[in-house]
Parts: structure tokens; sequence; C-alpha cells
């Protein structure tokens, strides 16, 4: 109870049992002659780890350069809507050398790994198959990182278009280098020179301007270009990346993606980043767990051990890990059971601490008024394409003022997406949904990430709701 008069006295409302944002906590410790020493969800996993004896830092720390061997790149397909990203991740697809071999049919389960022959020298190279930014950003808002080099596609005939331009941040932020397909030569009016002009802009600057940026010109369609995009992509990983791994341990790696089958159970999709998985291996990703009884490759074969760069079907977790969870090796059943369930424990926690909502229309302006945010950053969803643009051309005609900026951060059709959540999270944005609902699980994920989201029927409300938020009149709801 004291502690809440101190907060009072700070002129904080609180209650004894509310969990408290970081600022408060640093003013009330500064109050009461403490230091406060702030914990990453990331630390403290790694705290959980270690009462289990997992150091997976001493161990990467204890290995010599004996123990690491080469290993595939992991790319991922990026770029503007309709550019060609799909086509073209068929297209490398059919490329397989040794897609002879199982009759050219690839399963879609979130991944899948090609040969090319380099040189003389038969290399695998792992694609991330879910194009676009999506899986990307699932993976920076859980803190974890699968891509070695992003593939940029710019059609020819459209040039750089906002989602290229946002491709190009995720993927320098990240620090991932960029190699660009410049796609749909075959299309009349196609500029290529344009693009390698326009992207000069965003510091690629292609090898033939004196730059460092390998630019390849392909028509995805009909597989034009293919092969020497392919090269590009070992190019740059041999020039600028140091690909290798420990294959010779416990696995560790990152889960694609995940579903529950009715006739399968629990399906997810798992890309090893260091040692081998084997069936039999008991295992935890995120919060689920449980023993490898068979795993599967994109071609539907079943496999005993998966190498680093590796993706492979996971069957037997008992629950349905996230896109994004790291994964990893126990030592027995019963060390990955209490894992899970302590992760889960903390997961909980961490949903109560956020369940003040990150930013919200309500308390919007109280926000900017303590100078905590400078913009409201909106991401806008609709049943039909027109009414997303009547909707983002309405919001922007708003008059804001001075002091502060309203951004649409991402707009587009369909339900409300994990990938909106999660750039919701990344960028501190409310979600506007026009005519449309919660994707599949999307709403839990909302829940537990403290997003707002708010649903419309009628534009004019969701435009006076925004209105009355810029200008601090909305209420809060509790
Ligand atoms: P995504 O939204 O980036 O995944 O784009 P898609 O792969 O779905 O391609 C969008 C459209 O462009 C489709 O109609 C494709 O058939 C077409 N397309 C993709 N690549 C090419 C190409 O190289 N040449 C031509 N002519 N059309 C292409």
């Amino acid at each position: 109870a004291s502690l809440v008069t101190v907060l009072f006295h700070l002129g904080e409302m609180a209650t004894a049992t509310q969990s408290l944002d970081e600022d408060t906590f640093g003013t009330l410790a500064a109050e009461l002659g403490y230091v406060i020493e702030m914990v990453s969800a990331e630390e403290e996993d790694r705290e959980l780890l270690g009462t289990f004896d997992i150091d997976l830092e001493a161990e990467e720390a204890g290995e010599s350069d004996d123990d690491l061997a080469a290993r595939p790149p992991v790319v991922t397909v990026m770029g503007h809507v309709d550019h060609g990203k799909t086509k073209l991740l068929d297209a490398i697809r059919k490329s397989d050398v040794v897609a002879g071999e199982h009759g050219g049919i690839t399963q879609h389960i979130g991944a899948y790994q090609i040969t090319h022959e380099h040189e003389g020298v038969e290399r695998a190279i792992t694609f991330i198959d879910t194009p676009g930014h999506e899986a990307f950003t699932a993976m920076r808002a859980r803190g974890a990182q699968v891509t070695d080099i992003a593939i940029l596609v710019v059609a020819a005939d459209d040039g750089v278009m906002p989602q290229t331009v946002e491709a190009v941040n995720h993927a320098q932020a990240a620090g991932v280098p960029i190699v660009v397909a410049v796609n749909k030569i075959d299309v009349e009016g196609a500029n290529p020179a344009k693009v390698r002009q326009q992207l000069t802009e965003y510091n690629l600057v292609a090898e033939e301007y004196g730059g460092d940026t390998m630019f390849v010109d392909v028509a995805a369609k009909p597989g034009i270009g293919i092969d020497d995009l392919i090269e590009a992509v070992l190019l740059t990983a041999d020039a600028s990346l140091d690909l290798r791994a420990n294959p010779s341990k416990d696995a560790r790696g990152v889960a694609i993606e995940a579903n529950l089958d009715k006739g399968r159970g629990s399906v997810a999709t798992v890309l090893v980043q260091s040692g081998t998985l084997h069936v039999g291996d008991a295992i935890v990703a995120g919060t689920a767990h449980g023993r490898v009884r068979a795993m599967f490759d994109e071609h539907g074969n079943s496999v005993d051990a998966a190498l680093p760069a590796r993706p492979v079907q996971v069957l037997g977790l008992t629950s349905v890990p996230s896109a994004g969870d790291t994964f990893l090796v126990a030592p027995d059943d019963r060390t990955a059971r209490q894992i899970a369930e302590k992760r889960e424990a903390a997961e909980r926690a961490a949903t109560l601490a956020k369940r003040r909502k990150r930013i919200s229309l309500e308390d919007f302006d109280s926000e900017l008024k303590k100078g905590k945010v400078e913009s409201l950053n909106l991401i806008l969803k609709g049943d039909v394409s027109g009414a997303v643009e009547a909707l983002e051309d309405a919001l922007l005609k708003i008059d804001v003022g001075e002091e502060v900026e309203l951004r649409v951060i991402h707009r587009g059709v369909g339900a409300i997406t994990q990938n909106d959540v999660n750039l919701a999270t990344v960028d501190s944005a409310v979600i506007i949904g026009f005519n449309v609902k919660y994707g599949e699980r999307v709403e839990e994920l909302a829940e537990r990430e403290g997003v707002d989201v708010k649903f419309y029927s009628v534009i004019y409300q969701a435009i006076e709701d925004v209105e009355a938020a810029l200008k601090g009149m909305l209420k809060p709801e509790y």
C-alpha cells in the first residue's frame, strides 16, 4: 500500500495490483532510493534456461573453428505487392537441379531448400516460402532472425513502390544484405535501368554503377534469369557472410510456421540454425514441447536428421508454437516440459504487464502531451480496396495541427492478420478495421501484445474517432 501512496504523490494513479510501465518504475525507484535493473524478455529466458543448465552463449563461445561447417544461406523474398514474389519463389523452386529426383512436387511448408550447381559444386540454398516481409516482421517482433540474404523484387514496369521501400528498410535495419531482382523484364515498357537509378536513393547502388549491390534482370513468369539470380545470391553470401554452424550438437532454431492438423496434431515447420535435429529428440518451441515423432521435408519425404539451414516439418509437439518462436533440444522430456511450463508462466505475467495498451486511440493525446509519441501511426484494413483508399484519403485530410503527425504505415484488404499486429507492435500503431474481422488466432495475439484494434462499419465514425483521439477528446474505456 505504501508504494501506491508514493506513486500517488508522484502523480500516478495506481492500484496495488496494477503493473507499471518502465518510466513510472524508474521514477518510483529513484524516489525510494533504489536502482532498478530492467531485464529484457530474452535475458529472462536465458536465465530460465540457465536453471536447467542450458547456456547457449557459453556453448557457442566454447566452439572452435574445427567444430564449424559451412551451411547454406537462408533467403527471404521481399517487395511490393504484385511485383512477382510468389512467381519468383515458384520459378526458383522449379530450378532445383535435383527436382527430378522427387518428381518436382513441392508442398508448401513455409520454407524449402534447393540445390544449385555453382562453379562445379552442388550448393544448397534455403528459401523462406512466405513472400513479403510478413515472416520477416513476425520473426523480428519476437527477436529472432533467420534471414541471411534478402532478394528484393522490383517490377521493371512499375518501379520502386511504397512496399519496396518498406522492404529495404526492414532488411537494412536487420543488417541483411540485399540482392535486387529486377522482374518482369519481358513486359512491354519495362525499364530496368530506371529501377537501378531509383534504388540508388536507398543506398542500393548496382555494381555496374560502381556500387556493391548485385542487380539481376529476371522474368519470373517465363523463367528468365533465375540461374543468374541464384548465382548472385551465392556470390553475395560468399563475399560478405561467414555462414557456418556446428552440426554436431543438439539442434537450435526457429519455428517458421505451425498449425493444428486434424489428423496429425500440431505440425510445425522449423528451421534448424545450428546442431542437428533428430527424430526422437525432446524439444521445446516457445511454450510448446514434445518429442519429435516424425520429420518431413518439403517434398513430403520423411527424414531422420536435419542439418543447419534445413527446414523440416516436425510432428509430435503437444501444442502449436508461433512463427518466430525459437526451439531447442532439451536433455529429456521432463526438462522440455518444465521449460515450456515456466515459459508459459512468464508469458502470462508479461501479458498482465502489457494489458495496459501500448498505444490506443483513447490515450494517444495524453501520451502526446507527455512527449512519448510524436505521431499517430495507423494500420488500415478494409473489405475492399476502394473503402481502404477512401478511408485513408479522408484520414489524411484531417487537420492535425503542427505538433502531431498522422501516418498510415500499412494498408490492405482482408482480415486483420498476425502480420498487421506484428507491424503494430514494432511501430506502435493502432489498427483500424473497416468491415473486416480478426483472422484466425489474431485476436489472442493482439491481446497478448497490447495492440489496440478498432472495428468500424461506417467510415465517418472511424474518422470521427481518429479526429477525437488527436484532439484528446476520446474517453478512455476500461
Ligand atoms: P506478388 O504479389 O509479389 O507475390 O506477385 P505475384 O507473383 O503474385 O505476381 C503478380 C502478377 O504478376 C501475376 O499475375 C503474375 O503472373 C505476374 N508476373 C509475375 N512475374 C512476372 C514476369 O516476370 N512477367 C510477367 N509478364 N508477369 C509476371
